[in-house]
């Protein structure tokens, strides 16, 4: 029994009525990096003031949580015969992954309700009204038209998020992708000849152990922004490697994107302009991840951005 308290992952503090501490397990010294020797006083037997203090709080107001030293630990106190037991565990990362959580969702239905919104309000138009003149009528259904397939796209990158963040390890779904018949299959081909814009493919690249459908998505996003945020010049994609990484490198000589917004860029639902979800790189990040991948961003307003990911070959 006291071998299974010693190595349980839970703080156990066995106490005497008197608050002497009668036994204190490896996980308590793990929380608070600090010992409290049996035979001491839960209050004032602590060397850390900090932990004095908290021990003493907890005696007077029996609180359950607790934020602590950027910890949030969870205290439980049971009642024995001549004594109690406290329990204490460390959630810290269930209360951030909850309140992660907590915040995609509101994030979720805000971006939901706007075309949701819109749909309702111009179908009612349509609907209450029949003296509505067939031109109008028509630019009213356009609306309802864009904002169900924005509605869509939105659900779309959601539900691609939620999944790639069940994903922990990219092994079990490697194959060789052949890079040139992915290129082929890019969803931006049919945006190349649609303005007046280069598009230069530089790909060193045969074929690379990964998931088709990750690198897809990826090439498919960076792609797609660079064509929306530039209006002139060039857009360059390439693949090649060093002796270490297969290197990927999206460059625009679109719009640019301000310094102070460069990492921001990369969370949900962040948008500059609002073109789509705001859910676009924040695939991409989170793709990469998978892959032990890492994800540079140069770009300068008015001159361009430029897109580098660098997959470790060690990976294979
Ligand atoms: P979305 O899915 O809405 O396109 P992203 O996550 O892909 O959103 O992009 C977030 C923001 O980053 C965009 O709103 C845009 O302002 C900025 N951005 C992304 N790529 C580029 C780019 N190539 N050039 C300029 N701005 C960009």
């Amino acid at each position: 029994m006291l071998k299974v308290i010693e190595n349980i992952k839970l703080g156990v503090l066995l106490i005497d009525n008197k608050n002497t501490v009668i036994l204190s397990n490896n996980y308590v010294s793990y929380i608070f990096d600090c010992n409290i020797e049996p035979g001491k006083s839960i209050i004032d037997g602590w060397e850390n003031y900090k932990f004095l203090t908290l021990f003493d709080k907890f005696i007077k107001e029996n609180f359950q949580k607790v934020e602590f030293e950027h910890k949030i630990l969870k205290f439980n106190k049971i009642l024995i015969e001549n004594g109690y037991i406290i329990i204490i565990e460390d959630i810290t990362k269930e209360e951030s992954y909850q309140a992660m959580k907590m915040n995609f969702f509101s994030n979720a239905s805000h971006e939901l309700k706007t075309p949701i919104t819109s749909i309702v309000g111009y179908a009612e138009t349509l609907l209450l009204n029949n003296d509505i003149d067939k031109k109008d009528q028509n630019k009213f259904l356009k609306y309802i038209y864009q904002n169900a397939l924005n509605l869509n796209d939105l659900i779309n990158n959601i539900l691609q998020l939620a999944e790639i963040e069940h994903f922990k390890q990219s092994s079990d779904v490697l194959s060789n992708v052949d890079i040139l018949a992915l290129l082929s299959e890019l969803n931006i081909n049919h945006l190349i000849n649609s303005k007046n814009i280069e598009f230069i493919q530089e790909c060193e690249l045969s074929a690379i152990p990964f998931n088709k459908y990750h690198l897809k998505t990826i090439l498919d996003n960076l792609l797609d922004n660079a064509f929306f945020y530039t209006k002139e010049g060039f857009i360059k994609l390439k693949c090649h490697n060093d002796n270490n990484y297969y290197i990927f490198e999206v460059q625009d000589s679109g719009i640019g994107i301000e310094k102070s917004q460069q990492e921001k860029i990369f969370e949900r639902f962040y948008k500059i302009k609002s073109k789509g979800s705001g859910l676009g790189l924040a695939i991409v990040k989170h793709l990469v991840l998978i892959y032990n991948g890492s994800i540079e961003l140069e770009s300068t307003v008015g001159v361009g951005s430029l897109f580098r990911l660098k997959f470790p070959k060690k990976n294979e």
